[in-house]
């Protein structure tokens, strides 16, 4: 069915940026510049600097971007890593693949770490926490870089869902040893397949993380250093990442925050929802995301459906119960619940004002029936 107002556009984003999109993909054809070439170089430098890092490497995935950050930072076979269930699987599969166990703890109203939690999940096998910013809003950095330094922990961000998203002005991203992203479409810095990065001050994660995508070489020696993997990001894909982060990324998360302020503004009324306008000064929130929370989930999304707009849920039911992943049960109370309860509205750059008027709308017939 074609949706009146559907969750995103694929189409009608390429056409709105179709010349400088072309420009950027045929430029990389014409010249041969389909592996490791200067767009990937550039774009590893604008994406830095954004950031706010010394470094940053290119890579095929947002989950190699995991696991290679974890490796780079040491963790291995017995070593703990604490996290949260209420994330994409990549996270907790990436901690799988170093031979270390998840330890996974609860969220908070904000679908973030509760850090109240993380210092009891502390044991002397902890190597790292790993923090995951949610829906496009960053986890309170400040408290987890105390208990990172009180227990000399390693912080890897899961920044996959909040490119420009800042604590006290500093980017998601920059805290840790290193923060990985995702440019799979549908994120808010997409491109058209898959790709990812690894952000980091530190040299060596650099380093490592650069062997480990290109098979363990060393492209200057010739040297193989590792037995590593093949997770570099496409040349081309870089090339429209690089055109979207310097000409168009600061507009779309403006254009992001002011559908989030249309929707806080037309269901901030709606008493049945929990709407997603946290407090904090700090926080600066890029909507990656728009999560309401509500009991009545299953009918809303149907009555929702029915009226043409189109919502996704994440995740329909928390991961430890994939009995394939092993993950036992951590029982997590605040997990649970929110998967019987959130519905993520229509949000892109391309969403419209009137088409959030059409989903508050019937957001409100629906508590109105
Ligand atoms: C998208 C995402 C990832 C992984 O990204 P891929 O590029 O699909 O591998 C990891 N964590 C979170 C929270 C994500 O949303």
């Amino acid at each position: 069915m074609a949706y009146k107002v559907p969750f995103v556009d694929a189409r009608k984003h390429y056409a709105t940026y179709k010349k400088e999109i072309d420009g950027a993909i045929i430029g990389c054809l014409e010249n041969g510049d389909l592996i490791y070439r200067q767009q990937l170089k550039t774009f590893e430098e604008n994406l830095a600097s954004f950031v706010g890092t010394k470094y940053a490497v290119g890579l095929n995935s947002g989950y190699h971007a995991l696991h290679f950050s974890l490796l780079a930072a040491g963790i291995g076979p017995g070593d703990e890593v604490i996290t949260v269930a209420h994330t994409f699987v990549a996270t907790i599969s990436a901690i799988v693949h170093c031979g270390a166990k998840p330890v996974l703890v609860d969220v908070g109203r904000d679908y973030n770490i509760n850090c109240d939690l993380v210092e009891k999940a502390i044991t002397s096998k902890t190597k790292a926490l790993l923090p995951v910013h949610l829906n496009g809003r960053i986890s309170d950095m400040g408290r987890i870089m105390k208990i990172a330094e009180k227990y000399k922990l390693a912080v890897i961000e899961d920044s996959a869902q909040a490119l420009g998203a800042a604590f006290d002005g500093k980017r998601a991203g920059s805290f840790g040893a290193a923060g990985c992203f995702s440019f799979y479409p549908f994120k808010i810095l997409g491109c058209f397949g898959d790709g990812g990065a690894v952000t980091t001050n530190d040299p060596a994660i650099a380093r490592a993380v650069s062997l480990l995508r290109f098979n363990g070489e060393d492209r200057e020696t010739g040297e193989y250093h590792y037995h590593g993997y093949t997770a570099l990001l496409d040349n081309v894909q870089a090339a429209v990442l690089n055109v979207k982060l310097t000409q168009f990324f600061p507009k779309w998360v403006e254009h992001r925050r002011k559908v989030a302020a249309l929707y806080h503004e037309g269901l901030r009324g709606v008493k049945q929802i929990q709407i997603p306008d946290f407090p904090g000064k700090s926080f600066h929130d890029v909507f990656q995301n728009y999560v309401i929370r509500t009991a009545d989930r299953d009918a809303l999304r149907t009555h929702l459906k029915s009226t043409g707009v189109e919502t996704l849920v994440h995740w329909m039911k928390p991961v430890w119960e994939h009995k394939a992943l092993g993950l036992g049960n951590p029982a997590l109370p605040e997990t649970a619940a929110i998967c019987k309860e959130v519905i993520s509205l229509p949000m892109s750059a391309e969403t419209t004002p009137e088409q959030v008027e059409t989903v508050v709308n019937a957001i409100k017939d629906f508590y109105k029936r």
